[in-house]
């Protein structure tokens, strides 16, 4: 167990990392929306990756919030979450590790890269 001070730490820098995502998905979508000449967004729609550490329900939290006095008010956003996929450095075998096991289910070899699941983007946004 951290010391609560620095529980408290880890838990402010994750808000962060959250509304700062929500901060520039926000002005990405009102971009995107401008160029459509759209009056409003009613939905976002995005791709988080299972280690990108996102948590959908703060960022729509901070989506409400933040997106009021704009065209993307009461918009929903709609998570599509990608699994972590990882490709053996030794037999080239691409796979989703089980929980905390990273190891090659081929050849057992541990050293691996990461080909997806850290990614997080806006995919589409639909619009009246
Ligand atoms: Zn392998």
């Amino acid at each position: 167990m951290p010391p609560p001070l620095l529980s408290s730490i880890i838990r402010l820098v994750i808000k962060m990392h959250e509304y700062s995502i929500t901060e520039s998905l926000l002005s990405l979508a009102l971009e995107k929306a401008s160029e459509a000449r759209a009056g409003k967004i009613t939905r976002i729609n995005l791709v988080v990756g299972e280690l990108a550490g996102v948590v959908g329900e703060c960022v729509q939290f901070y989506f409400d919030a933040i997106s009021q006095e704009t065209i993307a008010r009461g918009a929903r956003l709609s998570f599509e979450m990608r699994p972590t996929k990882v490709r053996c450095q030794k037999c080239q075998t691409v796979f989703s590790p089980d929980g905390h096991d990273w190891s090659c289910p081929g050849c057992r070899e541990m050293a691996v890269e990461i080909v997806s699941g850290r990614e997080c983007f806006m995919e589409s946004i639909e619009v009246e």
